[in-house]
């Protein structure tokens, strides 16, 4: 059976250039590449793509972005729009029948819309109509928990921290973000161990890393200026270790597509040294496994400087994981004892070792267990606060590490509350929100709540699709503040509403001119972006004017003039600065273009935790074996997709042209289940709460993944992901490990 493997044997290349190239050109050439060269540039704008952080000035190139920096861009600069004229000819449940591709590629809404229930379609409305409506259901709440304030990554500092404000002056914490469905498990399981949610490491430290852990990443679609880190840490002969389900190419090896010499030449650079294909969900059971062998077989090499010095529950650890029984664990991790040992040694051998994961660790019932396991094997030598060592949680959007840092939290600290009141005089709620799963539940039961969403796709980011919908459109209202159409905007609340925004390309004008906002990365750097492009219509806002005009209309501004905050986003600067003082000289660190990392107390060996020291965490490793012929599914991208943006249907790294709807599946499984490669199969999934779902027609495709797993895009598999199976302290749902079974299709 010809297996799809691979057609394409490395990332980047002419494949890059060539994909580049057809973006910039379906989207309209002149404007978006002429864009491209202020992307990631000092002075510039931020990508509104992922959350890898820009080399200093002085090591940034002139084209210091990627192939899905490049997507990014023309996308937001597309010449397409999704005007009056689009909803004239298309009612709701029109638009509801297209597929994701064709929602999310209509081009930049151009006005604000407001949904007619009369005739099923979106009509303009004026900004000022628009913020009285959303007034009126904000002064009318029954409590102020009935108002849901959703928010995605792309939103700036700026926005985030008045949208925080708006909401808790409101009286609620229900502040859900994406980052609940990403990286949560990172924070909570960061913050237990070593007190702070946050990477511990700079961009810096993978030039002095001895060996890099690459743990459920596929960095080469969803962070792929990732790999020139990578490259440049193969070539001076650090190991490399891969743990991954699947085969991908941009782990496999790379191509620098800003090399000539290697584009002339086309000889690629070995990425991974080692590659391991594990079960979804092993990876707690492997990082056990390894620890197991060392303390086994080389317990004089742990640093027991740093651990007496440093660290709490270290004895209790140990003697938790001596009695691990090796069957159980080799069974779970589906690694052979001879590849255990081998990824042992080369930790061993190793004195600065970087750990990156992304959400094939963070998306499981045990993702927290999972992040405090990998935790437990970084303090065995040491690797938390030294050079060219740490822990590198890899965000996947743009800023929603700095939302989270700006107080867009359900649970926010009572140090954070205690400023807020004090600097805008109020008392702020102390009860803790809804969490996106919490959100989904009370939207659904309650059925009227007010549900405003800064940014993103909530309906198809969100788990149990159908569940989501009906609690969408059980709300009393919904408004959605887009650059784009996206499937949320059709999935009505009984009244809604689209608030169409600037992008981050575009100028931002205020009453005291040209504004810039500010975004913090994956490695806690915080900087300014400033577009300059001339926005795609004239009757868009900025995210902090929209958030200012609800504010006004709902609040006044007795209180807080949040009017006046817009004038100037140095303003709103300046209130951060005086809530969250590690915000030092907030508006003149970023004038250099340069801005300013935020301090890390892990990273400088300071331990925030309740024993003020870093702690090794005992957790039982889950047992994830599954009943006969049933496979463990995990939804991910494609490389032509941003998060729920698909920018088009094809995935190349994986060989995979114009479809959507295809399950990645062993050839052994593809055997022992009688399918065969292209067949047409019902997935299943099976849960706890024993509903039915079901996805129908997918494509079987046969690929290097591990036997028993299969992989299938979102948002297309989503339907399968029950509510239900989410972490039990992060509540992030259990997108890497779906239980299904396989049905031809008739
Ligand atoms: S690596 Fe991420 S941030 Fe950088 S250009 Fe690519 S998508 Fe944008």
């Amino acid at each position: 059976m010809e297996k799809q493997h691979l057609n394409i044997k490395s990332a980047g290349g002419w494949g890059a250039l060539i994909s580049s190239g057809k973006f910039l050109i379906r989207e309209g050439f002149f404007k978006s590449s002429q864009t491209l060269f202020r992307l990631n540039q000092t002075h510039g704008f931020d990508c509104p793509g992922c959350a890898w952080p820009d080399p200093e000035n002085s090591e940034r190139s002139m084209t210091e972005f990627c192939e899905n920096g490049v997507k990014a861009i023309a996308f937001e600069t597309t010449k397409k729009r999704a005007s009056k004229e689009l909803f004239l000819q298309k009612t709701v449940s029109q638009l509801n029948e297209l597929d994701v591709y064709t929602i999310t590629n209509q081009g930049r809404l151009t006005e604000p819309f407001y949904y007619n229930k009369q005739n099923d379609k979106y009509e303009p409305i004026s900004w000022e109509d628009a913020f009285n409506i959303i007034a009126k259901h904000l002064k009318n709440l029954e409590k102020p928990d009935d108002a849901i304030f959703y928010t995605s990554g792309r939103t700036s500092n700026e926005a985030a921290f008045l949208y925080q404000l708006l909401g808790r002056m409101i009286g609620t914490n229900n502040f859900p973000d994406c980052s609940n469905m990403c990286h949560e498990s990172s924070g909570v399981g960061m913050e237990e161990s070593v007190g702070i949610g946050k990477g511990t490491v700079s961009l810096e430290d993978f030039d002095k890393a001895e060996l890099i852990m690459i743990f459920g990443q596929n960095p080469g679609t969803n962070h792929p200026r990732m790999l020139s880190e990578l490259q440049k840490a193969s070539k001076r002969g650090a190991k490399i270790v891969s743990i991954n389900p699947l085969k991908e190419a941009g782990l496999v090896s790379f191509i620098h597509p800003q090399d000539i010499g290697q584009m002339i030449s086309n000889k690629a650079t070995a990425i991974s040294s080692h590659y391991y294909q594990v079960k979804m969900g092993s990876d707690m059971a492997l990082i056990q496994a390894i620890i197991k062998y060392i303390l086994e077989m080389h317990s004089d090499s742990v640093d027991k400087v740093f651990i007496k010095a440093h660290t709490s529950g270290f004895e209790e650890y140990k003697k938790n994981i001596l009695e691990k029984k090796w069957p159980f664990l080799l069974e779970q991790t589906s690694l052979s004892m001879e590849e255990v040992i081998e990824i042992s040694e080369l930790y061993l051998n190793s004195e600065k070792t970087i750990c990156c994961w992304a959400m094939g660790l963070t998306q499981h019932e045990h993702g927290v267990a999972t992040i405090e396991e990998l935790m437990n094997l970084l303090l065995l030598k040491g690797n938390i606060g030294k050079e060219g060592a740490g822990a590198c949680p890899v965000r996947g959007h743009s800023n929603v590490q700095g939302d989270r840092t700006v107080g867009i939290s359900e649970a926010p600290k009572e140090e954070f509350l205690q400023k807020i009141d004090s600097v805008f005089n109020f008392k702020s709620p102390r009860t803790h929100g809804f969490d996106m799963v919490h959100a989904i539940k009370a939207m659904h039961k309650e059925k009227n709540k007010v549900f405003i969403g800064l940014g993103g796709n909530f309906a198809d980011a969100a788990p149990d699709t159908k569940l989501t919908y009906e609690a969408l459109k059980a709300c009393n209202l919904t408004v959605h503040i887009s650059t784009h159409l996206n499937k949320s905007h059709l999935i009505c609340g009984k009244e809604a509403l689209i608030l169409p925004c600037l992008g981050r390309t575009e100028l931002d004008i205020q009453l005291h001119g040209v504004q810039s906002v500010t975004v913090e990365d994956s490695m806690s750097m915080v900087h300014s972006s400033k577009g300059r492009n001339v926005p795609a219509s004239r009757d868009l806002k900025s995210e902090p004017a929209i958030i200012a005009g609800i504010a006004n209309a709902t609040l006044g501004n007795k209180k807080v003039d949040f009017l006046d905050l817009i004038s100037d986003y140095s303003k709103i600067r300046e209130k951060i600065e005086e809530v969250l003082p590690s915000f030092i000289s907030y508006n003149n660190s970023i004038e250099n273009g340069e801005g300013f990392e935020l301090y890390n107390s892990a990273k400088n060996r300071v331990w925030k935790t309740k024993t003020k020291k870093a702690n090794f965490i005992v957790n039982e490793v889950p047992n994830l074996t599954l009943e006969k012929n049933h496979l463990s599914l995990m939804t991910m991208r494609s490389h032509d997709q941003f998060n729920t943006t698909v920018y088009d249907t094809n995935d190349r790294y994986r060989g995979i042209k114009n479809k959507r709807k295809i399950i990645f599946l062993n050839e052994k499984d593809v055997k022992k289940l009688r399918l065969s490669n292209g067949e047409f199969v019902n997935i299943q999934s099976h849960s706890r709460d024993k509903i039915k779902r079901e996805v129908l027609n997918f494509e079987v495709v046969v690929y290097d993944i591990k036997e028993g797993c299969a992989a299938a895009y979102f948002p297309e598999a989503t339907p399968l992901v029950s509510i239900e199976h989410h972490d039990k302290k992060s509540f992030t749902p259990s997108y890497k490990f779906i239980d299904i079974t396989l049905e031809k299709t008739l």
